[in-house]
């Protein structure tokens, strides 16, 4: 017999988990939210309460951040009188890192956020069903458990939740390849080189990760397509980026394509692929990770039986208020491949939960998102890049750049610059974006996102008083206007 609710959910990742846990709290919905059972790398029987977030994603990754910036901080301490000892087997000089104790430790962690999460589902009256759930028609759920047990969920309303999985680059020995979930999840970093082929989030992050942990006669390499990294970003961001990489002895390889990934033995690797100009070369290594992309999870759930339509990337199809062309079903977060990041899905869960249950349709707005790259040092965006808004608003654009050494660096011998930019519409002067690549960036840009909400002005940018000593000041001080981008037609603002 079928059990009645007045919402299934499929997926208890960021949106699955936020949109049930509202839906319950504040509209008294009845509510089951299906997930796979517990495990560090996913599968299609393999999941979690918490998701890709939580379990694999931006929470255990940080972890590794935190992690490997401890290279950084023993380097600089020396030159603040630290009397660490010479040249140690670490990174920059630092002493050698034990990666299967990071790894246990954050094991400990994640498993306890996991139940966390069951915890928080439980607190709001919510069911957490575990199985792999698959949609008979648009208002019933099937829900398979581990021991092949069948559930059968009836409801009004069926949330779609289930994310995004990595993708890899077609090439002969691609298996032999790691993804982040087991990257997230490897006990031991192998004696050899390290190869991330990618330059999007994920491989500019743990190009970072891997270059502070592993022994430093260890090269870390960043292999990719295009000619710069994190495409999309502010071009001039994305060239301090790609400087502070090299100068953290990250071995950049632009213009290349993997051809072929041999293996002869445990952590022993060649990796065959065309330089940039074209020339056919092969590098020993110890661990490829591919870090090139996601693509929406949308297999085996009963999709295309129901006719819920998706785009040409697979995604789900969903209105602004995130309902698919089937009446009754919604579909919020990676799945959807909107903007794929946590608190984006977690603001189109709460516009779905007041949308179905709260009797006002809702819109997420997805103006002046920011974001950061926890690349080292990170990069940290809101509002428009100057393409962009040069593009958009026909020039009339006024920018500030400031690119300074942060004054730890003075003493501790860093070379490495802050870069800080400020791109302003000319005409109303409102502040169309904000960009930062360097020591806490992503802290201060949370506060500048803020502003940028509000419409803020230069003018009142430069009429707030700054915090001193601090590098986030130069946000409210920079005066000198570096380029005007002429105006070329009519300004959309
Ligand atoms: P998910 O969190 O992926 O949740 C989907 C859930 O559905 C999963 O738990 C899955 O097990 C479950 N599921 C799937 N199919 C079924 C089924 N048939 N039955 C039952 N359950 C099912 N974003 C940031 O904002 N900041 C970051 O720093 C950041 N770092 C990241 C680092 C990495 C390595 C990765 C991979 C992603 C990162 N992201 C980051 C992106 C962020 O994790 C996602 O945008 C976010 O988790 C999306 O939430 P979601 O609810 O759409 O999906
Ligand atoms: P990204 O889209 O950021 O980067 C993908 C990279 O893979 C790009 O460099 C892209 O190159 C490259 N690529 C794609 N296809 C190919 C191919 N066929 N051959 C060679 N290279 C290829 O995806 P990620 O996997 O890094 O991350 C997925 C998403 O997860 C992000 O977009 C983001 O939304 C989210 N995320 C957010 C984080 C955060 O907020 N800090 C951290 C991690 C993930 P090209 O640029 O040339 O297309």
């Amino acid at each position: 017999m079928a059990e009645e609710f007045d919402l299934v959910t499929l997926g208890a990742g960021s949106g699955g988990v936020r949109a049930s846990r509202f839906a319950a709290t504040l509209y008294g919905a009845k509510v089951a939210c299906i997930e796979l059972p517990f495990g560090f790398v996913s599968s299609e029987t393999v999941g979690g309460a918490g998701g890709t977030c939580v379990i694999r994603g931006c929470v255990p990754k940080k972890l590794l951040v935190y992690g490997a910036a401890y290279a950084e901080e023993f380097a600089d301490a020396r030159g603040f009188g630290w009397g660490l000892p010479a040249a140690g087997a670490g990174a920059e000089g630092g002493p050698a890192h034990d990666w299967a104790s990071l790894m246990k430790l954050k094991e400990k962690e994640i498993t306890r956020l996991n139940s966390t999460y069951g915890n928080i589902l439980k607190n709001a009256n919510v069911a957490l069903i575990e199985g792999r759930g698959a949609l008979k028609d648009a208002h019933t759920v099937e829900v398979t458990g581990a021991d092949g047990s069948v559930r059968l969920l009836k409801a009004k309303n069926v949330l779609i939740a289930t994310g995004g999985v990595a993708t890899g680059i077609p090439m002969e020995g691609a298996e032999h390849a790691i993804m982040s979930d087991e990257a997230l999840a490897l006990q031991s970093l192998p004696p050899g080189p390290i190869v991330v082929l990618g330059a999007g989030y994920i491989a500019t992050e743990f190009a970072g990760i891997f270059r502070g942990t592993h022994g430093a006669q260890h090269a870390v390499h960043l292999m990719f397509r295009g000619d710069k990294v994190l495409r999309g970003f502010d071009e001039e961001c994305r060239d301090q980026v790609q400087e502070n990489l090299t100068r953290r002895g990250i071995n950049l390889l632009p213009g290349c394509k993997p051809t072929k990934l041999e293996k002869h033995g445990e952590a022993d690797l060649t990796l065959h692929y065309t330089d940039a100009a074209g020339a056919a070369q092969a590098l020993k290594c110890g661990l490829v990770m591919m870090a090139t992309g996601r693509k929406p999870r949308v297999e085996g759930i009963g999709l295309e039986a129901l006719g819920v339509a998706l785009d040409e990337h697979s995604a789900i199809k969903v209105d602004e208020y995130s309902r698919t062309n089937v009446p009754g079903v919604w579909a919020i977060g990676d799945v959807t491949n909107r903007i794929n990041l946590t608190p984006v899905a977690l603001m189109e869960g709460m516009a779905f939960a007041k949308s179905c249950f709260g009797g006002e349709l809702t819109k997420p707005d997805y103006r002046n998102v920011a974001s950061a790259v926890f690349c080292q040092p990170p990069l940290a965006t809101v509002g428009y890049t100057e393409e962009q808004a040069v593009q958009e608003f026909a020039g009339n654009i006024d920018v500030y750049v400031s690119r300074f050494r942060p004054m730890k660096y003075t003493i501790s011998g860093r070379e490495e610059k802050t870069l800080m930019k400020l791109i302003v519409h000319a005409e109303s002067d409102v502040v169309l974006g904000c960009h930062m690549v360097g020591p806490d960036a992503p802290e201060i840009m949370q506060g500048l996102a803020i502003a940028l909400k509000c419409g803020a002005t230069k003018a009142q940018f430069d009429a707030t008083v700054g915090i001193h000593p601090t590098a986030a000041e130069e946000f409210v001080t920079m005066r000198s206007r570096s380029r005007r981008v002429p105006a070329t037609g009519t300004s959309k603002l």
